[in-house]
């Protein structure tokens, strides 16, 4: 079957798409300084709604004209070097963060996970602790159930602010919800927010799992290099990172992009990889690993963007 390929959008379908919105309008903007891996290409257009009002016009407007919108926080993504066609949409200007009462705290989508734990801490609130060192948003995290082995989004989650892909805004409860590893499933459509229900505890036990975790992720995991986190999932009842650092491929490079020496599910940009030798990397770690041990890794990182 041959697929139709949809036409790309043009200026003028993008400009009237992108009619009422208030905040930051750029036009051919490169993704890779938004992205945590430094690699790919540029958005037609990238937008940056200033509120969640603006977010329900860019979705009605996509709709209306047809066009493809991805919401990119970043920290889990490879765009393609092409970049990405139509509409991304960057929620960094939704950073609202409130208590409502008893430990339940609204954070806007576009909120750091750091910075939440930072207002959490302020507050003598729990919970949050193993988000410890995850970069993302909270939209990000929500819509792949974020998580570490001292726990994940999930145990947090009430219930989600959600804009629908016809441009309403919703209440979704968690407990209507599926959760896997690493995703969410939920209704289509874009993560402007979350309810988390926290717990009241000693200030100095929740900076202590913090700071233990934070230690750990230090000394394990190549922090100091751009990249994506874990390139791939676990498969049950193993590790990803012990399978391809026991295939001896740590250190494995095309051009500058690395399997990390210090955590083989990592890859590492070393200064000016590109998508194409990111992706060929991942490839090959693949291939190698299903030789060698028959596991066929399953891919953690969103991989966007023309082909
Ligand atoms: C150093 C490092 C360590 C990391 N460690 C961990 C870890 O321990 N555990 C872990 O789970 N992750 C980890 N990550 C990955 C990443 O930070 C998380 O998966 C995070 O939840 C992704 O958030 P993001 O905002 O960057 O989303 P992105 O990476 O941009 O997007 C991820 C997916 O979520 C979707 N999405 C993003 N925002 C929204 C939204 N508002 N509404 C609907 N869909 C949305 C995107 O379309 C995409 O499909 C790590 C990353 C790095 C760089």
């Amino acid at each position: 079957m041959v697929r139709a390929e949809r036409p790309r959008p043009t200026v003028p379908m993008l400009r009237r798409a992108l009619l009422h919105i208030q905040g930051d309008i750029r036009w051919q903007e490169p993704l890779a300084p938004l992205t945590s891996l430094q690699v790919g290409g540029s958005a037609d257009v990238l937008v940056i709604p200033s509120n969640i009002e603006d977010v329900v016009h860019v979705v009605r407007g996509a709709r209306l004209g047809k066009i493809p919108l991805t919401v990119l926080g970043g920290t889990n993504v490879v765009v393609r070097d092409k970049g990405i066609r139509g509409i991304v949409m960057s929620l960094k200007a939704l950073t609202n963060i409130y208590e409502e009462g008893n430990q339940l705290v609204y954070t806007q989508a576009g909120v750091r996970l750091p910075r939440l734990m930072q207002f959490a801490l302020g507050r003598k609130l729990s919970g949050m602790e193993w988000a410890a060192g995850i970069p993302g948003t909270v939209g990000g995290g929500v819509a792949m159930n974020a998580g570490t082995r001292l726990g994940e989004m999930q145990n947090v989650l009430k219930a989600v602010d959600q804009v629908t892909i016809h441009g309403k805004r919703k209440r979704v409860e968690a407990s209507t919800l599926s959760f896997m590893y690493r995703k969410t499933i939920l209704p289509k459509g874009i993560v402007v927010g979350a309810w988390l229900q926290l717990a009241t505890a000693l200030k100095g036990t929740i900076q202590s799992v913090t700071k233990d975790y934070l230690h750990y992720r230090k000394t394990t995991q190549p922090l100091t290099m751009p990249n994506a986190g874990s390139v791939f999932k676990n498969p049950i009842g193993d590790s990803a990172g012990r399978l391809i650092e026991a295939a001896g491929l740590k250190g494995l490079h095309i051009g500058d992009a690395e399997v990390s020496t210090k955590h083989a599910n990592f890859i590492v940009n070393r200064g000016a990889a590109t998508a194409e030798q990111v992706l060929s990397l991942v490839r090959k770690v693949r291939e190698q690993v299903a030789r060698k041990f028959g596991v066929r890794l399953q891919l953690e990182w969103k991989v966007i963007g023309e082909r």
